[in-house]
């Protein structure tokens, strides 16, 4: 068959070659060992956190070896694509600081760098001159069988159990000549273009990856897709070209991929072009229904799956780093201990240190990491971390500190400090505002008093405090108070003997406070509630603590 010809006839429209094209991507100029990544989602809006990690771990990579991160959006798919599913990407990783230093930009903005365009949509006739340069070698052709045919010969390979695919005896595509192919285009039937693999069965070959050492695979023998009946490349391909022109030296990809390296092995090796290294991340999971049981984070089932889910709850978005960078690399916590104030940027991350099989997503262990965190940001730091994130989560938190700022940062000392020791109990913002309710809310809705003491005597102590309450006590003698007015309602001023001979009392000063805390704040268990008083003032005290007699 003449295969030029053959080009000609599929491709007459492309007049660039390959060498041209390559022209216009030179080599970048970078220091030696300078790592180029990309992240390279598909549009569809969504961030799973699994994207994060990589994307993280990528400009990671790049960023401490002096090379370049770049966002490439796969839009090949376009069922799969959502409005504005770029700008959702790249607004969510930049909340997270993740930034890229060149490619595809938010609808309507420029790109930035030199080697786009870097949506795949624009890159088609890219596509056609590689493939095109394919034809002419012979190493690939137009495929015309329709989906039934297709499905046809999965059939007869299910039924005596082949390996699937168009290969071999199959590939009936493989063989037509020039006559019936312009016949078939004469007819204008639809057709893709195949690679003409030239993989034998029984051949192996070697992936070479970063994390998991090298995996000997059979060598690919199917006739893969390389551009489908609308002239759009397939993932498979469109990796391959892209990578190659963009300069990608190390591919960082979810190891669903793995299986498919043959394919992207055999079309770099066809294509002439220098195949990139390759690190394949195992996937973030979650136990479910028994110890062993691990499964991915399912986009559809797993809140947590979504990175919105992290920012809703208000982690602060380096607590989420610290843990996902725990996730990654086993050498960081121990990195940590170390360094405990340290920027996380200064941390040298090792690919070969990334774990084989799926790390479990451990939310306890995120809110350890998150405390340790929270506990080392100053109160300004956290001022600002709360503010930001009421802004967008928690409208009517918003509504307060914008009315009171000040009281607003008094609000952080309760929760912050146990005396002067910094306390480690809050792991994101959401959790305070239980707390910020009874600060600003005014009276609590409903009252948790422990039934332990009975209702009569709690209003009965109630109604004795009130008549001695003094809002210019300070700490102590506010303390000192409540025993007072406790004692001889019943109330023992002395824990221990309280311990010895509970049954002589109605309670214990714990517990007369305990009163006080419910009815001030609804709840059993809350900050200082002495400051708590302090800062909701005299009125509103009063009020609360009359309320409370009256229910
Ligand atoms: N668009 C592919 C995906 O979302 C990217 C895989 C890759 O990084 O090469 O899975």
């Amino acid at each position: 068959m003449d295969n030029k010809l053959l080009a000609e006839l599929l491709f007459g429209d492309i007049k660039a070659t390959v060498s041209d094209i390559i022209e216009k991507y030179p080599r970048r100029a970078l220091p030696d060992k300078a790592e180029v990544t990309r992240f390279s989602p598909s549009p569809t809006g969504y961030m799973h956190i699994g994207g994060l990690y990589a994307a993280m771990i990528s400009s990671k990579l790049a960023r401490q070896s002096g090379g370049v991160f770049y966002l490439r959006i796969e839009d090949t798919d376009k069922k799969r694509e959502v409005e504005h599913g770029t700008d959702e990407i790249i607004e969510s990783l930049k909340g997270f600081g993740v930034e890229f230093d060149e490619g595809a930009a938010a609808d309507g903005e420029s790109e930035r760098g030199e080697y786009g365009p870097y949506r795949q949509s624009a890159r088609r006739e890219i596509y056609r001159v590689f493939a095109k340069d394919l034809v002419e070698k012979g190493l690939a052709y137009p495929c015309f069988c329709t989906a039934e045919e297709l499905e046809e010969i999965r059939r007869r390979q299910e039924a005596e159990k082949l390996d699937m695919g168009y290969y071999g005896e199959y590939a009936k595509c493989r063989g037509l000549t020039l006559e019936e192919i312009k016949q078939r285009l004469a007819e204008g039937k639809e057709y893709v273009l195949r690679l003409r693999s030239p993989g034998k069965v029984g051949n192996k070959i070697v992936c070479r990856d970063i994390i998991r050492g090298n995996i000997e695979m059979p060598e690919n023998i199917t006739d893969v897709v390389l551009l489908k009946s609308d002239g759009i490349p397939t993932y498979h391909y469109a990796h391959v070209v892209d990578d190659f022109l963009m300069g990608t030296t190390t591919v960082i990809r979810g190891d669903e991929w793995i299986s498919s390296y043959p394919i992207h092995h055999q079309l770099f090796e066809v294509s002439g072009l220098k195949l990139p290294r390759y690190a394949h991340i195992a996937p973030i999971m979650k136990l479910d229904g028994g110890e062993n049981k691990k499964r991915k984070l399912s986009k559809r089932k797993d809140p947590e799956a979504s990175v919105s889910h992290y920012s809703k709850q208000g982690y602060p978005v380096r607590s989420v780093m610290e843990y996902l960078m725990t996730v990654a690399s086993s050498g960081f916590e121990e990195w940590r201990m170390k360094n405990p104030d340290a920027d996380i940027s200064e941390y040298r991350f090792k690919l070969e240190k990334m774990p084989v099989s799926g790390a479990l997503f451990d939310t306890d262990k995120l809110n350890s990491v998150s405390r340790d965190v929270i506990a080392k940001m100053s109160e300004e730091e956290i001022a600002a971390q709360i503010t930001e994130w009421a802004r967008e989560h928690d409208p009517i938190l918003k509504e307060y500190i914008a009315a009171s700022p000040e009281k607003f940062a008094e609000s952080i000392k309760l929760w912050r400090y146990n005396g002067k020791k910094v306390r480690k109990d809050v792991a994101k913002w959401s959790e305070l505002t239980d707390m910020f309710d009874y600060l600003y809310c005014g009276a609590p809705k409903s009252l948790d008093f422990d039934e332990k003491i009975s209702c009569e005597k709690r209003t009965e102590f109630l109604k004795a405090y009130i008549k001695e309450y003094d809002h210019n006590d300070d700490s102590s003698q506010w303390f000192e108070r409540v025993k007072q007015v406790g004692e001889p309602l019943g109330f023992c001023p002395n824990i221990k003997e309280y311990k010895a001979a509970p049954e002589s009392y109605v309670g214990s000063v714990a517990d007369a406070c305990g009163i006080l805390r419910a009815a001030v704040t609804g709840k059993r268990n809350s900050p200082d509630l002495y400051t708590i008083m302090q800062l909701i003032g005299k009125e509103e005290t009063l009020g609360r603590l009359n309320a409370a007699c009256d229910k």
